[in-house]
């Protein structure tokens, strides 16, 4: 590991003020991910600030029914909460599904927004190849072992896929992520937060080097009886979703009225599938409306020599996923 500069800041402004102060430096919370990349020689930062001790770990309503999660909240603490588990049972399953739980205990919700892709070339220094690593440099996955990359929203430069359960789940539930630094606060759809590649894949998201994630806004919504987060992996447990998906349904008996989709383990970013839920709204809910939205998810898709298998993998869990969740079930295998 480089030597690195530490701060300890205490409240937001402060984090922000020595975050503009120090270009180049990075906010460090749980440390689950960056200190990982950091030991790797993969990042570098001449500068960390820690803001473990900010107030930023509530979990509270908001005045439209809403749920704010702070950004300094805990996975684990997140996944457990009433409200979350009685009003949004998609996110608690899908952060349970994440990860192990010592990582959850220490992981942040703001830090589970900014983990970086595990994509094998990025992670090891010494293959030359990697765009996102070393901008410029090429893609070694392209013509590389790619079993685990993505299949949707790739470009010529990167085909890393987005590691996070629970961003599947915010990309499902439409949440809002809220951001402050030095000149004030803005909101920014979870659809924009992250980014594909296109021609800068070492830019994950839409997050300004100068802004601090304050929380994360979950808007008030008809999804809590029927939803379900499927996730297809090697192992049973502490892996990376090879294919998953979050899947809500709005029901008026057996008729789809609103219907939310997002696929992780397929692309860059939490892949959510607005052309298939569309196809779903006043569709009767059965595996054939489940079929047709399938199909349409995956329209477009690009397969790599050996990651073929997860377009037909993403289909079979799409129509899970709705069968699941329009009988208020959970996946077998996840907590609930
Ligand atoms: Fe690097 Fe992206 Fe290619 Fe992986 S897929 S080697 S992260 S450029």
């Amino acid at each position: 590991m480089q030597p690195f500069n530490y701060q300890r800041v205490t409240d937001a402004q402060g984090a922000v003020r020595a975050i503009g102060a120090a270009p180049g430096a990075k906010f460090l919370a749980g440390g689950t991910n960056l200190v990982d990349l950091m030991k790797q020689h993969v990042e570098q930062p001449a500068h960390l600030v820690d803001i473990s001790r900010v107030d930023l770990a509530r979990i509270e309503e908001l005045p439209d029914g809403g749920l704010r999660l702070g950004a300094l909240a805990r996975n684990s603490d997140t996944a457990d909460h009433p409200l979350v588990r009685q009003r949004y049972p998609l996110l608690a399953q899908a952060i349970l599904a994440g990860a192990s739980p010592q990582l959850r205990n220490m992981a942040t919700n703001g830090g589970n927004l900014m983990q970086r892709t595990r994509c094998y070339y990025f992670y090891d220094p010494a293959y030359g190849q990697c765009n996102k690593r070393k901008p410029g440099s090429g893609c070694a996955a392209i013509e590389g072992l790619n079993r685990i990359h993505a299949v949707l929203g790739t470009s010529s430069e990167c085909i890393a896929t987005h590691p996070s359960d629970m961003c599947v789940a915010l990309a499902a539930l439409a949440a809002q992520v809220r951001v402050r630094n030095a000149r004030g606060e803005r909101m920014i759809a979870f659809a924009d937060f992250h980014r594909l590649p296109g021609s800068s894949p070492q830019v994950d998201t839409n997050l300004r080097p100068d802004e601090l994630i304050l929380s994360i806004d979950l808007p008030n919504g008809p999804y809590a009886d029927h939803s379900s987060y499927v996730k297809v992996r090697d192992r049973a447990s502490y892996a990376f979703a090879l294919v998953s998906t979050a899947a809500a349904l709005e029901l008026d008996g057996n008729t789809i009225r609103s219907a939310r989709i997002a696929l992780g383990g397929v692309a860059h970013k939490p892949w959510r599938c607005e052309a298939a839920e569309s196809l779903l709204r006043g569709k009767a809910a059965n595996e054939a409306s489940y079929r047709v939205a399938a199909e349409e998810a995956l329209r477009g898709a690009r397969v790599y020599k050996h990651n073929g298998f997860k377009v037909e993998l993403a289909k079979r869990t799409i129509v899970l996923a709705l069968t699941l969740a329009a009988n208020g079930e959970t996946h077998q295998g996840e907590a609930a």
